[in-house]
């Protein structure tokens, strides 16, 4: 009997003991991870602080941080194209980890040219939808932790739902004739779509053909049609390209965070408002 309750004992503490070792490759996913998952979790950020997210490829360090997660939380959508690989690396490692793509709980937004949109991320609706795809798996991985982990979950979703009250409630004064949103690549077609606004993306149409003389003629008439009076671009980027498409229709460039990388910004809700602030102001602006 006693041997039975020692056994008990000694499993309950491993059980209490546990956390679930997650890996992230982007900021936004490791934020989330750590909302939802709390302490049961423990978080390693494999994106590196100034690392450009479509030219970002985990090499021999971030390989080396991740050893030993159970997950490997990727964004999906065809963001990370080394996934293919790192899915085998991973599952042949001891213990095996799983790569997790969070974007699959999130359903397609196409751009204006027909792709798919990959940054799903700028519609909080979407980071609530990734969340409770999230929290069903580490509650998998942590059935004795449910309780916590949906409490965490409740809290994460209220936040979204407050940031997407807020964006309707902004952008609610922003008239037909200039709901058009124009930013150097097609990355905020989900946040139109939630936000019912005109995504027009320069690269894809223009920027690709940059010498093609009619297309960013094409572009430029387009863009005066819409009475469009800004241009956005990546935090920090300016290509001056665009300078010049914004200079010859008397628009103004901006700036959106719209890969969600953002060191400054410590929070996904200070990055989606900063965004908010800069679009309502871009939008209104005579
Ligand atoms: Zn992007």
């Amino acid at each position: 009997m006693r041997f039975v309750v020692l056994i008990a004992l000694l499993v309950t503490h491993v059980v209490w003991g546990e956390t679930v070792r997650v890996a992230s490759l982007h900021p936004l996913l490791s934020e989330m991870a750590r909302r939802v998952g709390g302490k049961d979790v423990e978080v390693v950020n494999l994106f590196p602080p100034h690392g450009e997210l479509h030219r970002f490829e985990p090499g021999a360090q971030e390989l080396a941080a991740a050893v030993q997660s159970r997950l490997i939380l990727a964004c999906g959508k065809g963001v990370e194209p080394y996934l293919g690989a790192l899915r085998e690396v991973f599952s042949s490692s001891d213990p095996p980890g799983r790569v997790v793509e969070l974007g699959n709980a999130v359903p397609d937004v196409l751009t204006p040219e027909g792709s798919v949109d990959p940054h799903w991320w700028n519609a909080p609706e979407n980071m609530k939808r990734a969340a409770y795809e999230l929290a069903l798996i580490l509650e998998n991985e942590l059935p004795e932790k449910r309780e916590e982990i949906r409490s965490r979950l409740a809290t994460y979703a209220q936040a979204m739902d407050e940031l997407t009250r807020e964006a309707r409630l902004a952008l609610t004064h922003v008239p037909e004739v200039r709901r058009t949103l124009v930013t150097e690549h097609a990355a905020m077609c989900h946040f139109c779509a939630a936000f019912r606004l005109h995504p027009i993306a320069i690269q894809g149409s223009a920027a690709e053909s940059e010498g093609d003389m009619a297309s960013v003629a094409r572009l430029i008439s387009e863009l005066r049609q819409r009475g469009v009076r800004r241009i956005y671009v990546e935090l920090r980027e300016s290509p001056r390209f665009l300078q010049n498409i914004a200079s010859s229709i008397n628009a103004t460039v901006g700036e959106l965070s719209m890969d969600g990388i953002a060191p400054g910004q410590p929070t996904y809700e200070a990055m989606f408002r900063n965004n908010l602030r800069a679009v309502c102001e871009g939008l209104s602006n005579e």
